[in-house]
């Protein structure tokens, strides 16, 4: 499988911001996975 869970956004697709609650993910453009060659490797 060529998709992983995003980290950024923990799979929910939208992140928790600062300012106004949350907002879209743009790692994974709100659909919570990534693809393995945009995903940073630890
Ligand atoms: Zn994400």
């Amino acid at each position: 499988m060529n998709k992983t869970t995003c980290q950024y956004c923990a799979g929910n697709g939208y992140v928790h911001v600062a300012v106004g609650g949350s907002e879209t993910c743009h790692y994974c453009e709100g659909t919570g996975v990534v693809k393995d060659e945009v995903v940073m490797k630890q």
